[in-house]
């Protein structure tokens, strides 16, 4: 099989969906990788490296659609709304799209892939089990948005994080508060700890405290009912919870030097945890980083993609985190995708690295979008149904 990697182009996308130590192990598995002139180039990977692992280079997009029988993308369909439209023309019947392709936010992009007759799979389906972590890009980007958010806080924070006992007198340790303690929270506590803060964090899955503890930081109690759902993940509450929430949060907030917030319910618009007068109660130089910005903003003075300046408060809205982390970012992606499209080979010892999408297999039938002309896919069926609901 012939995997092929075109330039990404989302405006300020900066990674790119495999990398060339993964192109060298792909080719073990008995796939070829084919390239577009420059696709690695804005994460670090230049051509030659490609080259130099066995990858073809050729000049065009078209090329490699034309060539490859797996496409390998960062963004998808719903994950690049605009730029997709130039993608449908190339695909060809039969054809395999992996990557991001927000499904459940631009299902009739979904559909568009159906009418095409292409196998697109959707990589933010991927099922939370022990087995899909591996090839989990929700999960690997969100630890880059974690790191990448508490740099970004110590940076705007007119601040130390850590204490410093000097001659010129000793300096209090920042108080760090991180709202929403998955994966993008654990590994924010995890950096905040190690450049010195005292950091506390709050979320709504009780089972979570254990795990926020053993990374050092203070779990702060609240006299809330457990918002845990369906596959670890947090469920949604009424409004009547989030008040009670914001309430209960108000003294830890306006204590706090820098908030990175982070919660989020699938599938749903985040949840308003800051309000302006929460943050007219923290004091001036104060930084919010907003992680929840591209599903709508858990501060409701957030505005996506800018950083603004409110009652003395920077409130940082970022967008596209992991793409400020290309290098990395995509050398994570990779081994995701790679250990996705091992997934795809035979599990029959006889008919090892043989190409096999009729398995059974939970991870393929659970991130199969369209498959002969047909959305496949309840949850984005579902959603399609919604979608063409609210036309009507
Ligand atoms: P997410 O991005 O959907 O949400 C981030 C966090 O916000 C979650 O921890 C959620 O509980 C929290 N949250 C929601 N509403 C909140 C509120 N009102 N106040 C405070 N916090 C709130 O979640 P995620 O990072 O993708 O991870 C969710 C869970 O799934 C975690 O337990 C994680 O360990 C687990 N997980 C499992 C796998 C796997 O098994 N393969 C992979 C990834 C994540």
């Amino acid at each position: 099989m012939k995997v092929g990697v075109v330039n990404e182009t989302y405006p300020g996308e900066l990674r790119v969906a495999l990398v060339p130590d993964i192109v060298g192990q792909l080719a073990k598995k008995g796939f070829d990788v084919v390239i577009e002139a420059g696709a690695g180039v804005s994460a670090g990977y230049a051509d030659a490296a490609y080259e130099a692992k066995g990858a073809t280079v050729v000049p065009s997009r078209k090329e490699v659609f034309d060539a490859a029988d797996i496409i390998a993308q960062v963004r998808s369909a719903g994950a690049n709304p605009d730029g997709c439209q130039a993608d449908f023309d190339l695909m060809r019947e039969g054809q395999i799209i992996v990557g991001a392709a927000e499904p459940l936010s631009r299902p009739d992009l979904v559909a568009k892939m159906a009418e095409k007759k292409v196998s697109a799979f959707g990589l933010e389906l991927i099922p939370r089990t022990t087995r899909a972590q591996a090839m989990d890009i929700l999960s690997s980007m969100a630890t880059v948005s974690g790191y990448r958010a508490v740099l970004w806080a110590a940076d705007k924070l007119p601040k130390f994080f850590p204490m410093f006992m000097t001659a010129a007198g000793t300096v209090a340790p920042a108080k760090v508060f991180i709202m929403g303690a998955g994966v993008a929270g654990l590994q924010a506590i995890a950096t905040a700890k190690r450049l010195g803060a005292v950091v506390s964090a709050y979320d709504i899955r009780p089972a979570v405290k254990e795990e926020i503890m053993s990374l050092g930081a203070k779990f702060v109690e609240m006299d809330l009912e457990s918002g845990a759902g369906e596959g670890g993940y947090a469920k949604e509450m009424d409004e009547e919870f989030y008040r009670k929430q914001r309430e209960l949060m108000t003294t830890v907030i306006a204590d706090s030097d820098v908030v990175i917030t982070t919660a989020a319910v699938p599938g749903k618009k985040a949840p308003i945890l800051v309000t302006e007068e929460m943050v007219k109660g923290m004091a001036p130089g104060s930084v919010i980083i907003d992680l929840a910005a591209e599903r709508g903003g858990n501060c409701e003075l957030t505005k996506a993609g800018e950083t603004v300046e409110v009652h003395g408060v920077t409130i940082a809205g970022p967008e596209n985190v992991p793409a400020t982390l290309a290098f990395h970012a995509s050398q994570m992606y990779a081994k995701n995708i790679y250990n996705f499209l091992c997934n795809m080979l035979s599990k029959d010892r006889e008919r090892k690295n043989e190409f096999d999408l009729e398995q059974e297999d939970d991870i393929l039938a659970g991130t199969w979008m369209t498959k002969g002309g047909e959305v496949v896919h309840d949850v984005v069926k579902e959603a399609l149904g919604n979608a063409a609901g609210g036309q009507a």
